[in-house]
């Protein structure tokens, strides 16, 4: 017990050894606050305050539930089963297998991720001829996924005028759909649980008695309904303990609300509000650094921090001509450090959006250096893991119109758009499934859309009984998929990925406890839960405290869930001692030795769409403030004057972050470009400083042949005027007013100008 509380600072074994109530532990990055929730959990259990079965932990991301849970493992003799820890999303979805009846769900419901859950509403919105220019699919989805983050149902939503009173509709019209298919958004999974624990009393009393301690990690970027889930768990019995930092609520696009921590205070009325000031994690620069910055954030609830750590190596900041150019000093740099002697996975390069990646992996690739990206295009999203995933859904779940619609007619089987759109007629005829729907089509379609069904049926025959792996490999032979991609160019790969689906499941079943030769599905009939349960007066059942997830699922189901809930981390690199490559939203809560923050620039970072109103650029500076503060040692920023993407080459001015750093803490690698525009005010545009001197202005550059104040036209930005230049020769640039498009930095020597 000593060696569990002895290496914390004063405030954190406060926190740690708080007595069973609300508590809000509001501390800056790096402070300890992921640590004093686990050791808290380790505390209460040693000390015998609450068994296993009474912790109840809410972290952000599957990963950091994983390792929170290894952490606990080592950190008390008593096994860690029994205690919930998870995400939001995976706790409902478990609560919501043990409790499907009374949820109205399906024990094989599926879950539909953000691409399922676009194409579902596209393909609704096809059916129902409601003009996509209109009401576009995407626009839809996040007013349906924004009213259920609200933890509204399309009754509730007040439709103020004609064009919402229809969003509501096509609200309602798909949550209908989704039932009949048995599917669930990720939204769902939250509402459906809210609304299953606030309408059975008997069950929500079973949790609040069992859970007597909530402890909550990332508090900040918690939405609305999620906030309402707490208190709902936790009734009037159980502690919650919530750790978060309003500076790093990055998340409210997404609904995130970072007023629930003062929400929190004052309506758990919490009588033990701890800060902590002390970091541990980051050298003296890097935390300076991200202090200064932070302080240009007006809405703050006031923190400090400090370290004792030194000043340690100050801030590089590198500045590149290209993107190209950008990613190979990344690659010198880190190829220094790693001859001498750092490891690859504490090497972390992260970046604003996903797009900036592709060119950042080439050049890893081409270097030869091991590298992982989180975040990225997940392995369970690759398109031929789709199709086997699809077809594994169907074993699971005959109605799920979306699985079946991708795999019906893929290996192609001769089932054309015309037969889809008959045996769409019939189910919409006859209220039903596509699938269960087959028998109402006559004729040729008919034939081909019943050879269909026959092969999934003999395959869920064949695979009744097998455990999960090998119904995974009867699956993508049967399914005809194998050899689909055997016999395309460069298939190779794809099949590879289709196999490594095979060592996914064999990982999975292990690591989840099932038996070895436990069958992956209830089989055709469906069978009732596997009686783990306590059942209660109403009988409904409820699980029994410390049921393993094999009671409450399948393995197939259960895989499932996983495929769609899981990062979904690319197998052949795990356990590799890899560089990280992921955006600084994946970033939260990680730390690493070395930690490169690229793709400084304006309209990047911060993002084009966060300029238009301060809050924006606030929240760009919460994840500015995030990324720096990701590093232990060595912190270095890097911006490019240009870069493809989306297919086009962008001139950016630097980052207007760069402007807020303390000066002293950082060190420019290359020369640092003479700052002749500044960035005046959050406000105001951009305002002319008159940083050139005067003699310099209508003086001409000898070897270049352009003159400052000199108008120019360009294939791209039209007319403009040289307003400053630097360097000379090859290396010269100039600053270019284009009006309309604003001020570019190009180089004269690439940039094909002409003379007015
Ligand atoms: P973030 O806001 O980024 O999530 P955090 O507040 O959760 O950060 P932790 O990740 O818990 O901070 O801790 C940061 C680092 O400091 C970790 O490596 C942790 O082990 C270490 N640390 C925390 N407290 C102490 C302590 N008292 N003594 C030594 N190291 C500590
Ligand atoms: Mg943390």
């Amino acid at each position: 017990m000593q060696n569990l509380l002895h290496n914390l600072n004063p405030e954190q074994l406060a926190a740690v050894t708080l007595p069973a109530q609300h508590a809000l532990i509001l501390a800056g990055a790096g402070s300890g606050k992921t640590r004093v929730l686990t050791t808290r959990i380790a505390w209460l259990i040693q000390t015998g305050q609450v068994a296993p079965n009474g912790i109840l932990a809410v972290t952000f991301t599957n990963k950091a539930a994983k390792e929170m849970t290894l952490r606990l493992s080592s950190m008390m003799p008593t096994s860690t089963r029994g205690m919930w820890i998870g995400t939001f999303h995976g706790l409902c979805n478990r609560l919501l297998r043990a409790h499907h009846r009374d949820a109205g769900l399906p024990q094989t419901f599926q879950i539909l991720d953000s691409s399922d859950q676009l194409s579902m509403i596209k393909r609704m919105l096809k059916a129902l001829n409601v003009d996509d220019e209109k009401f576009p699919p995407r626009n839809l989805m996040y007013f349906i996924n924004g009213a259920k983050d609200q933890g509204l149902r399309a009754s509730d939503v007040d439709a103020s005028d004609d064009y919402n009173r229809r969003m509501v509709e096509l609200y309602d019209y798909y949550d209908n759909q989704c039932q009949r298919e048995g599917v669930v958004d990720f939204a769902e999974l939250l509402l459906r649980t809210y609304e299953l624990m606030s309408r059975n009393q008997p069950l929500r009393e079973h949790y609040q008695a069992r859970f007597k301690h909530i402890l909550v990690d990332e508090f900040q970027d918690t939405n609305n309904l999620q906030y309402n889930w707490l208190k709902l768990m936790a009734g009037n019995r159980g502690a919650v303990f919530a750790v978060g930092d309003d500076d790093q609520s990055i998340y409210a696009f997404r609904g995130a609300n970072v007023g629930n921590m003062s929400a929190f205070e004052h309506e758990f009325n919490v009588q033990n509000l701890i800060k902590l000031e002390q970091n541990y994690r980051s050298h003296g620069h890097i935390l300076d650094t991200a202090n200064v910055l932070i302080a240009n954030n007006t809405k703050r609830l006031g923190k400090n921090l400090r370290t004792d750590a030194g000043h340690g190596e100050p801030v590089r900041i590198h500045e590149s001509t290209s993107d190209l150019l950008e990613a190979q000093w990344i690659i010198d740099e880190a190829k220094n450090l790693i001859a001498d002697g750092a490891l690859r996975s504490e090497i972390a390069v992260l970046y604003r959006s996903n797009a900036q990646s592709r060119v950042i992996e080439h050049a890893l690739f081409s270097a030869g250096i091991p590298y992982k990206v989180y975040g990225g295009q997940r392995y369970f999203e690759r398109a031929e893991v789709k199709s086997a995933i699809a077809y594994l859904q169907l074993m699971d779940n005959l109605h799920n119109d979306s699985a079946f619609l991708r795999v019906v007619n893929f290996p192609t089987r001769g089932i054309g758009a015309r037969s889809l759109e008959q045996l769409q007629d019939a189910a919409r005829a006859h209220n039903l499934s596509l699938y269960a729907a087959v028998p109402h089509v006559a004729g040729k379609a008919g034939t081909s859309l019943g050879a269909f069904v026959n092969l999934i049926e003999s395959t869920r025959f064949e695979t009744a009984q097998l455990a999960l792996p090998e119904m995974v490999i009867v699956v993508l032979a049967a399914s005809g998929l194998i050899t689909h991609y055997q016999h395309e160019k460069e298939g190779a790969d794809r099949v590879e990925n289709l196999e490594q689906l095979v060592n996914a499941a064999t990982v999975f079943v292990n690591e989840e406890g099932f038996g070895h030769d436990a069958p992956a599905f209830l089989g055709p009939q469906s069978a009732p839960m596997s009686g783990a349960g306590i059942v209660l007066d109403d009988g409904s059942e409820i699980l029994d405290a410390d049921a393993p997830l094999p009671a409450v699922m399948s393995p197939l189901s259960a895989f499932l869930s996983h495929a769609s809930l899981e990062a979904g981390d690319n197998q052949a690199t795990a356990g590799q001692d890899a560089m990280q490559l992921m955006t600084v939203h994946s970033a939260k809560g990680l730390e690493f030795d070395t930690v490169f923050i690229t793709g400084l620039e304006e309209g990047l970072f911060p993002h084009e769409n966060a300029q238009k109103e301060e809050a924006g650029v606030e929240e760009e500076r919460r994840l500015m403030y995030v990324a720096i503060t990701r590093a232990r040692q060595r912190l270095y920023m890097s911006f490019s004057q240009t870069r493809m993407l989306h297919g086009q080459t962008r001139y950016n001015l630097k980052s207007r972050f760069f402007a807020e750093l303390p000066e002293e803490s950082l060190k420019w690698l290359s020369p640092q470009v003479q700052p002749f525009y500044r960035y005046d005010s959050p406000k105001a545009a951009w305002v002319d400083a008159p940083a050139v001197p005067s003699a310099a202005l209508g003086m001409r550059v000898k070897d270049n042949g352009w003159r400052i104040g000199e108008s120019v036209v360009h294939a791209k930005f039209g007319e403009g005027v040289i307003v400053n230049i630097e360097g000379g020769g090859m290396n010269a640039r100039a600053h270019i007013n284009f009006g309309r498009h604003g001020m570019k930095l190009l180089d004269l020597s690439i940039a094909k100008l002409e003379k007015v």
